[in-house]
């Protein structure tokens, strides 16, 4: 067997460890007979599955009472609706700060269903920075106001969070989530697609507070509205059961390497070696400066498209691969989530160092 170094932007590596776990319980989990694909989500079993998953990440992100964990389907995309729907249900009126692809496409589908405020774009540099925010172009009556935290595509993050007072802060953690620890009690709601940094596709998270849950639009489909997942334990329908299940291993992992403190120490090391090395690099060059550099989403470019090309296509023979950069940016991307080990971004330095010198 041989692994490769996956930098991937999504569905991403998973700790070896917790692949070792699945594969070793693959047959049957503990003494119940069946893999937990096979399991009804209605068990005992399962039931104490998802409550240590749900607890568990309670507990690694210190998710205050007040909040409720959802355990839903979709992918972050449904959220751009799901959002909306639930939460648009005052003013209607919502504001949002466009960093990306993926936060214009929530400004784009919460557009359907109210009148949505751009509060600030980057949208006149490829997304390559976090804007700065004014204030006074904030509603201060929207029902919510929608950032996406780490920019996935474009490889910046923000590093503070925006004031808004009384309006619920609700942010696309897709990314980003349980690379470091984030103060829950500063959002309304925090959501996040499992394959980033949680576990395999398929899984959608999404941790709200309470007051928020159950105001629904009267036009919000069943199978969209928080208040009944809330009230179902994430069991109105058949949950994505062998998702959570990751997860929990995942979480299981954190807390062996020290927690979300222990995380963000590791992958600012981990980013701190490719930006120190993209910044002395003469071939290579970070397309973000600055503060705004996400630690997840490393995005890079030699200038010549040809090299870009080769360097991606010998990095991948050499076991180093999904380094594509998104076509938007073009270039390479190195995404180096919580699963990417020391190691991998030491010896893709390596190979870039090689690759440089050989064709200078
Ligand atoms: C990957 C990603 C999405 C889309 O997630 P899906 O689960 O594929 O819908 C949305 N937002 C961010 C920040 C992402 O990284």
């Amino acid at each position: 067997m041989s692994r490769v170094y996956n930098f991937s932007a999504g569905p991403a590596m998973l700790p070896e460890k917790v692949l070792e776990t699945a594969a070793a319980q693959m047959l049957e989990y503990k003494t119940t007979g069946q893999s937990v694909m096979e399991m009804s989500h209605r068990s005992k079993e399962y039931q104490a599955i998802i409550d240590g998953v749900e607890a568990s990440l309670r507990e690694v992100m210190s998710i205050p009472d007040n909040y409720k964990v959802l355990f839903l389907q979709g992918g972050a995309s449904s959220q751009f609706a799901m959002i909306p729907l639930n939460l648009m249900n005052k003013t209607g009126k919502a504001d949002f700060v466009i960093t990306g692809q993926w936060a214009k496409k929530a400004y784009q589908e919460a557009s359907r269903y109210g009148e949505c405020n751009v509060v600030a774009s980057s949208a006149d540099k490829t997304f390559s920075y976090i804007p700065e925010l004014d204030k006074s172009k904030f509603n201060p009556t929207a029902d919510y106001f929608h950032i996406c935290q780490n920019n996935t595509i474009y490889g910046t993050r923000f590093t503070e969070l925006p004031d808004t007072g009384n309006v619920p802060l609700v942010a696309d953690l897709s990314s980003c989530i349980l690379s470091e620890p984030v103060d829950v009690s500063k959002y309304g709601m925090i959501y996040a697609g499992a394959q980033k940094n949680m576990g395999p596709a398929g899984l959608t998270v999404v941790i709200i507070r309470e007051d928020l849950i159950g105001n629904a639009r009267d036009i919000c489909p069943t199978m969209f509205n928080y208040q009944i997942h809330a009230e179902n334990g994430s069991m109105y329908n058949t949950p994505p059961t062998y998702g959570i299940y990751i997860l929990g291993l995942v979480l299981d992992w954190i807390k062996e390497m020290g927690g979300l403190e222990a995380m963000k120490a590791r992958n600012e090391k981990k980013a701190a070696m490719l930006y120190d090395f993209l910044d002395s690099s003469k071939m290579f060059k970070a397309t973000v400066s600055g503060k705004d550099r996400s630690i997840m989403n490393v995005p890079f470019i030699t200038g010549n498209e040809e090299l870009d090309a080769k360097f991606v296509s010998e990095a991948k023979k050499a076991g180093f691969i999904n380094l594509k950069g998104h076509r938007t940016v073009g270039g390479m991307r190195a995404s180096i989530y919580n699963a990417m080990p020391v190691e991998g971004v030491e010896k893709l330095v390596e190979f870039m160092k090689k690759f440089e010198a050989e064709n200078a």
